[in-house]
């Protein structure tokens, strides 16, 4: 059995959470491989040590002395290696970087140091060999990851019983250099160690309980979603839901690894697994997994008479939003109109010629452009074996008084899009969960 473990930056933050994982980590013989962040935040004006390393560049770039920014990252880790006795020579490593940056280090190198330095601490405190990332994360001359060259070199690393402590965040280029991913990349690296190794879960460890059922800025003390398959997590991070995002995990559920996201703040909370599928329970208690949404779209609608009969209508239209790069998100339509609905802030700087080109193009009889609307999705696998819940929506929503300006349904029935005034977003979110959760 192997869970591959993976740290995120206020995991990372300072001695008593590197105390919490290894508690963690020694809690359950399986969890042997770990992947870390750069240390984050201790609290909310805190500064992260990649933003910090980012502004070291830029200094550095404008020739003006980094001495300050970097003493803090320096006293960050002597901090942590004070505080737990480590004896590794961190000095030594930080004055080593100082060394590179005076002498020209490339920006990515740089900003990969806080996740370097983070292994190198953790892999002493946990008694784990260090494993680097540069050894075996490898990328092609185009920046994607060479997966079958990264999965054969880490196991052989780390072989079949081995134990490790990985940086995340970045990798190696073929010509040698340091590549880091997207930002909060290590989710990528703990998901490619992963499904490396073939775990049997990868278990993502942040500072919340899972994945909410809503927005926690809007419904006080959501409840977690205990389960939830990726094609939900999906559509919850399309729709808005402050999650990992669904493609950061992709090499796991390539592999049919389940994911486990939990709180190292919280060890003993079972958090929220994500996996293909699951057996459902005859009787399940919810019929919805979460709530998500989005402010700031617009809708606009195009009516023609015989629009529904005639063939290629849409496809023009389309290309019109196509030609001027403004996405649609969704289409929902009735008989002889379509309403294509997009973010706001890409269509209104093409909103003349994009209504222009379809007036000339398709001739509708009319065009409506409505902006301020929101978008709620209501999510969940098990509403399709349902009868009522969009009835259920309606109702708790024209109870409130609150007007729904757009309503459809994923032909998959994995979802139901809400559109409202964006004055009756944070409502729709409360009465919608209140509706279905409480
Ligand atoms: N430290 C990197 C960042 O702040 C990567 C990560 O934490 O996942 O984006």
């Amino acid at each position: 059995m192997l869970k591959v473990l993976k740290f995120g930056g206020t995991s990372m933050a300072d001695a008593t959470q590197y105390r919490k994982i290894r508690d963690i980590v020694r809690s359950d013989p399986a969890r042997r491989v770990v992947v870390v962040s750069a240390a984050g935040k201790r609290f909310s004006e805190d500064n992260k040590i990649t933003d910090l390393l980012y502004l070291c560049y830029a200094h550095m770039r404008y020739g003006v002395s980094f001495d300050s920014i970097f003493d803090m990252i320096c006293e960050r880790h002597r901090s942590i290696a004070a505080q737990l006795e480590l004896k590794c020579n961190i000095d030594a490593e930080l004055e080593a970087l100082r060394e590179q940056m005076l002498n020209g280090i490339t920006r990515e190198e740089l900003v990969s140091r806080g996740e370097y330095l983070s292994a190198i601490l953790m892999a002493e405190y946990l008694g784990f060999p260090f494993v680097d990332a540069k050894d075996w994360l490898f990328f092609h001359f185009d920046g994607t990851v060479d997966q079958e060259k990264s999965y054969a070199k880490l196991r052989e690393i780390v072989g079949t019983d081995g134990c490790a402590v990985i940086p995340g965040f970045y990798g190696l280029m073929p010509d040698g250099k340091i590549r880091t991913l997207t930002r909060g990349g290590s989710d990528i690296t703990g998901a490619l160690a992963a499904a490396a190794l073939d775990a049997d879960v990868y278990e993502n460890w942040t500072d919340v309980s899972g994945i909410l059922m809503a927005d926690p800025r809007i419904v006080e003390n959501p409840k977690p979603i205990e389960r939830a398959t990726y094609s939900e997590l999906r559509q919850l991070s399309y729709s808005g839901a402050q999650v990992l995002h669904e493609m950061t995990v992709f090499p796991v559920r390539e592999k049919g690894i389940p994911l486990n996201i939990r709180n190292t703040n919280e060890p003993d909370h079972p958090g929220t697994l994500v996996s293909e599928e699951f057996k459902e329970s005859k009787h399940p208690q919810r019929f919805i997994t979460g709530i998500a949404g989005k402010t700031d779209f617009s809708i606009v609608t195009i009516s023609k008479k015989g629009m529904a009969g005639a063939v290629g209508t849409l496809r023009s239209i389309v290309e019109i939003f196509e030609d001027h790069t403004v996405p649609i998100c969704y289409t929902p339509s009735g008989i002889d109109c379509v309403s294509l609905v997009c973010p706001s802030e890409k269509l209104t700087p093409h909103l003349y010629s994009v209504t222009e080109d379809l007036r000339r193009e398709i001739k509708p009889d009319n065009i409506k452009v409505v902006d301020h609307i929101s978008i709620i999705a209501v999510v969940g696998r098990k509403m399709a074996y349902r009868a009522g819940t969009s009835g259920k929506i309606f109702a708790a929503l024209g109870e409130q008084g609150i007007n729904i300006r757009m309503i459809s349904q994923g032909p998959d029935e994995l979802n139901i899009l809400v559109g409202v005034d964006s004055k009756d977003y944070a409502q729709t979110v409360r009465v919608l969960y209140n509706a279905f959760v409480k």
